[in-house]
């Protein structure tokens, strides 16, 4: 099985103060037993890359432009994101996809230009809870997956995270059973996809907590989490990557 990501999406949150939660967490968790993952804002990439220095946490974005450079006022480059230290960045997350309309070919054109960058791209699908509530769930899923990863798409650069948009923020999280339910899917919908599928890291995200988060992880083809709110505390998120 893959080696285990937990995964903090600090979303629009954090300054230059909150860097002390990151000392915390280096300090508490000086050779995790998981990968560890944070995605600031990107203005606190560059000082969050000198507290993390030689420790154990690597850094991501939370979005980057499809294209290399160029005229396109307020947006970042994926190898921006790679010069200030970065090595992931997250694609498709459901707020991107409904404040700013990106698409499965948007997500994907991003992808693409991540993986260029040498970034790792965490795509991210996820169900509406009408979507759910008309049993819709899993093809929604797999047309997510068919139209965001793109060609050269492997287990090194790319991982998934699978957030039911009615989860995100509002501490209900699916059954045990829904959620293995969409991690075999997509497991096996990657297979045709991306070469070395059962390598290919699954995260799930969505209220996941300190007190959840053993459960969830117990799941099959659960490799790990995609945290909002609860990885803004070095005390939670700790929790957390003690959970994996
Ligand atoms: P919460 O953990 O705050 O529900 O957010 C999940 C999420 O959207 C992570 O990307």
């Amino acid at each position: 099985a893959p080696r285990k990501l937990a995964a903090g999406n600090w979303k629009m949150n954090g300054d230059l103060a909150a860097l002390a939660e990151i000392d915390a967490l280096v300090a508490a968790h000086p050779a995790p037993g998981c990968e560890v993952l944070i995605c600031p804002p990107a203005v606190l990439l560059h000082p969050m890359k000198a507290r993390v220095d030689g420790g154990a946490i690597a850094l991501g974005g939370q979005d980057c432009h499809a294209k290399a450079s160029g005229a396109h006022t307020g947006d970042i480059a994926a190898a921006q994101l790679k010069g200030v230290g970065a090595s992931y960045v997250i694609l498709g997350h459901s707020e991107r996809r409904a404040d700013h309309g990106e698409t499965d070919a948007v997500v994907a054109a991003k992808a693409a230009a991540a993986h260029a960058a040498g970034l790792t791209a965490i795509i991210c699908v996820g169900e509406t809870e009408a979507q759910r509530d008309r049993e819709e769930t899993l093809t929604v899923i797999a047309s997510q997956l068919d139209g965001s990863i793109p060609e050269g798409a492997t287990a090194a650069n790319t991982v998934i995270a699978y957030e039911p948009v009615w989860a995100i923020g509002t501490g209900r999280t699916p059954t045990n059973d829904q959620i293995a339910e969409v991690h075999a899917l997509m497991r096996e919908r990657l297979a045709g996809k991306v070469g070395d599928a059962s390598q290919v890291r699954l995260l799930y995200g969505g209220s996941v907590k300190p007190d959840n988060a053993a459960q969830i992880f117990a799941l099959p083809h659960v490799d790990g989490a995609l945290v909002g709110g609860a990885s803004l505390k070095a005390a939670d998120f700790g929790r957390i990557i003690a959970a994996l």
